[in-house]
């Protein structure tokens, strides 16, 4: 006869902060087969013996703050086709070390997931991976060659939870067709909103910087004429716009202004465009060469405000992971992207958090509820009968950021070497540590 008080698992003594209840309150967790039962004072057996006796576990979170677990809606995890660089379970692992429980992987595979067997793979990979929960997009056009669209619906069926081209989509009638037919299967459109013939051959921000350095520029006017169009499409088609890793304040006023005329668009940001600007590149370091480039520090302000005040809607990493070899390569010819699953709570915490820009509530709620309301994905939430993702936080752990640690296969960050002050310290899915700062 199964033991059904085996499946019990209180989480003891920590901060409670779960920003789509409202709630922010000392309190105890109580999990039941995989899911919350119940959030509250003094649930939790007391003294040292776990609960034993009871049947189920203790988990001791004095000092720690528990949140639902981050949820990235852009990540990319390249298999298949990649897996030197990254596989969906070396991903999911490095994914739930940074506190996530859900992560939306882009198609970007080799070849790109179009269709539903596809996606069938990456669903099946990602169960069997035992980090964080892995929900594939889907891509917009057949072998995302921006001709053709892919079958929406069989797509969907497999498990894509939204459809992304994973570069600016050429033909404005393509997207305004993908943003129309997309709605009839209740998915997003993930934007990489830019103009490709004015973004075309840069590898930088168009700015002093890059004249200084005699390499090409990106203006900031290629993602705001992006954002435009997306736009223009998404308020006449009705269809769902998620606007993938915005970079310029430009971006960030036609946001705003969709959102208030009641445009059905979300937004994202990462944790570098957030924190650096385009004169990290001034030692031709190709750790900081990402798409969209970094920009000028003022349009980094302008994002910090947007994500405060909710034009931004969610924190995404892009993670894209790349091999020693391709990143030591000359500047022009180094590919773009960074990894960032392992790092981005901490550097947003210290900076965002710590340097008064945002409260911890706030971020927490770019990181779980903003981003799965987003995408419609699930999580994002300690309400009971949700399943039990939770992320446990120390707000006080001092730490300095360390590549070779990383459980991504690769290491390209920008942030090696920062002095971290918040770490996500225990990551559970279904009620089950996937990860832990101990182990
Ligand atoms: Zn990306």
């Amino acid at each position: 006869m199964p033991d059904a008080g085996g499946a019990r698992l209180w989480i003891r003594g920590g901060r409670v902060v779960d920003p789509a209840q409202g709630l922010d309150m000392r309190a105890d967790v109580l999990v039941e087969d995989g899911r919350i039962a119940a959030v509250g004072e003094g649930l939790a057996p007391q003294g040292d013996s776990g609960g034993a006796g009871e049947g189920g576990r203790v988990l001791d979170a004095t000092g720690l703050v528990m949140a639902p677990g981050f949820v990235d809606p852009h990540a990319h995890l390249c298999e298949p086709g990649g897996e030197h660089r990254e596989t969906i379970a070396s991903g999911a692992r490095a994914a739930a070390a940074g506190g996530y429980t859900a992560l939306c992987a882009m198609p970007s595979a080799d070849p790109v997931v179009d269709d539903p067997a596809a996606v069938g793979f990456a669903v099946a990979a990602g169960r069997r991976a035992g980090g964080a929960r892995v929900f594939p997009a889907a891509a917009l056009s057949v072998g995302c060659r921006g001709e053709q669209l892919t079958e929406f619906g069989e797509v969907v069926a497999a498990g894509a939870v939204a459809l992304a081209e994973g570069k600016a989509v050429r033909s404005t009638l393509l997207m305004r067709r993908a943003l129309d037919y997309a709605q009839s299967f209740g998915v997003p459109v993930l934007g990489h909103c830019e103009d490709p013939w004015l973004a075309e051959g840069g590898v930088m921000h168009e700015g002093v910087v890059s004249t200084r350095l005699g390499l090409r520029g990106k203006p900031a006017v290629a993602e705001e004429t992006g954002v435009a169009r997306d736009v223009a499409l998404a308020r006449a088609t009705g269809g769902r716009l998620h606007v993938q890793r915005v970079s310029t304040a430009a971006a960030c006023r036609l946001l705003r202004r969709a959102k208030n005329q009641g445009v059905r668009v979300t937004a994202e940001a990462t944790p570098h465009h957030l924190l650096l600007n385009h004169e990290a590149l001034e030692g031709y370091g190709t750790e900081h060469k990402v798409d969209p480039p970094l920009r000028p520090a003022a349009d980094a302000k302008a994002l910090r405000q947007a994500l405060a005040n909710g034009v931004i809607d969610c924190i995404a990493t892009d993670h894209s992971p790349r091999h020693y070899d391709e990143k030591e390569q000359a500047f022009d010819d180094a590919p773009f992207g960074v990894v960032g699953l392992e790092t981005a709570f901490a550097v947003l915490h210290t900076e965002l958090v710590l340097g008064g820009v945002l409260g911890l509530p706030t971020l927490i709620e770019r990181m779980s509820p903003g981003p799965a309301g987003a995408l419609g994905l699930p999580g994002g939430s300690l309400e009971p009968g949700r399943p039990a993702d939770v992320v446990l936080l120390d707000p006080a752990h001092r730490w300095t950021i360390d590549p070779s640690a990383f459980l991504s296969k690769s290491r390209n960050t920008p942030f090696a070497g920062f002095r971290a002050v918040g770490r996500a310290v225990r990551t559970l899915v279904a009620g089950e540590t996937v990860w832990s700062l101990e182990d």
